[in-house]
């Protein structure tokens, strides 16, 4: 019998950034009313039709907010996961499921999983201060991560040789080997409560080495069939041992060898997956929405290839945002802004994104970099 879709279900996110903006814009999609809890001013504030002004981090808070939901949802790790725990155990469906969350915390615990269920990841270390660092110098060059509250490059330092120590962190981490890179790649994976699976075509992932944050992405990346097929049966084997309802972000290293390691893994909308409201049929927002409420995954392929730039603060400025720039590239062909709405600027602050599609990925490369050059984010 065929199941009926209500767009009474009462679905809640914990987070209201511009993640969660952009999973309301695909929820009136689908008719559903997202009830969103973050701090006051955060971005979803003023567009949320239900916003609950909260702490996502606090016990009582988050349990408050669930309560009478049928389904509860993250846009953030960084959240309360007894809190879930304790909602599960009173029936709200959470996806990602509080397990999954907890593991995800926790870099360490994420190195142990692929280990154990046989995905490769870079060779690793596990540190419970300084003091396990200086013991480690042969282990270097290494790149050392905070196992918990790191985010967008920040709790990631490189520690190339033992006269680098004194920069490392002193607190529980991972020191990973240093992999010599020759892409960076990403895949979204989706799994709904009845075990369907999607992937998105592999992206490919250009970083600003100064503030540590994807400046590129192209779509679809630049990789031989066979580093596709693998990154992707890779990423279902991840989300199937979670065991997890959602979509989850894979990032990958492909070392200049040709071998693919995992990085690490978010589950919810991502960075790597904004190009796919204009490129690809179904954007990640929309197969979060479907997979979480046990709807039919969406077709995942590429409409057009395309390039997305993260509209980042300007370097050496502060205060009220301003688009500078904005008119011109508006002007042109395939160029798609998206304006987080953040009153404040700061330098590295994602600001917004800008996706550029065309039928040739050359072409759509080159504008991209004429939308760079052009538009710039000040803080006055
Ligand atoms: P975050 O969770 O803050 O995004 P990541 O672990 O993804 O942190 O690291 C941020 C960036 O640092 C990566 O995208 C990559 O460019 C670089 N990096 C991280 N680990 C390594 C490594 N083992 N070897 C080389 N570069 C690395």
């Amino acid at each position: 019998m065929n199941s009926t879709f209500s767009t009474d279900l009462k679905i809640g996110v914990l987070g209201g950034g511009q993640l969660g903006r952009m999973l309301i814009q695909a929820a009136i999609d689908l008719g559903i009313d997202l009830k969103i809890m973050d701090e006051e001013n955060a971005p979803c504030s003023q567009y949320a039709a239900h916003f609950t002004c909260g702490d996502i981090r606090n016990h009582e808070e988050v349990v408050e907010f669930g309560k009478n939901l049928d389904i509860l949802t993250i846009e953030i790790e960084n959240v309360n996961v007894d809190a879930l725990k304790e909602l599960e155990s009173h029936g709200v469906n959470v996806y990602p499921q509080p397990n999954v969350i907890e593991l995800i915390q926790d870099k360490g615990l994420q190195k142990q999983f692929y280990e154990k269920i046989g995905v490769p990841t870079a060779p690793y270390k596990l540190l419970k201060d300084i003091t396990d660092l200086e013991t480690e110098i042969e282990f270097l060059p290494a790149v050392q991560k905070l196992r918990k509250g790191g985010y967008d490059g920040k709790g990631v330092t490189a520690i190339e040789s033992g006269e680098n120590i004194q920069n490392g962190f002193d607190a529980p981490s991972v020191l990973e080997k240093f992999v010599d890179l020759d892409k960076e790649l990403s895949v979204i994976v989706s799994r709904n409560n009845k075990g369907e699976i999607t992937t998105f075509p592999v992206v490919e992932q250009e970083f600003n080495p100064e503030a540590n944050l994807v400046e590129f992405l192209f779509s679809p990346a630049d990789i031989t069939t066979a580093i596709q097929e693998q990154a992707e049966a890779y990423a279902i084997k991840i989300i199937e041992q979670l065991d997890m309802v959602g979509i989850l972000a894979v990032e990958f290293f492909l070392d200049r060898s040709g071998n693919l390691f995992v990085n690490e893994v978010a589950p919810r909308p991502h960075n790597s997956g904004h190009q796919t409201i204009e490129g690809n049929y179904t954007s990640q927002f929309q197969q979060h929405l479907r997979a979480i409420s046990g709807l039919p995954p969406g077709a995942t392929e590429i409409i057009l290839p395309s390039v997305m730039i993260n509209l980042l603060g300007e370097k050496g400025s502060e205060g009220e945002a301003h688009y500078e720039g904005l008119e011109e590239i508006l002007k042109w062909k395939g160029v798609y802004p998206h304006i987080y709405g953040k009153s404040i600027s700061k330098p590295f602050r994602k600001m917004g994104h800008i996706t550029v599609v065309n039928k040739d990925l050359t072409e759509a490369k080159k504008l991209a970099l004429k939308v760079k050059e052009t538009i710039r984010v000040i803080g006055k």
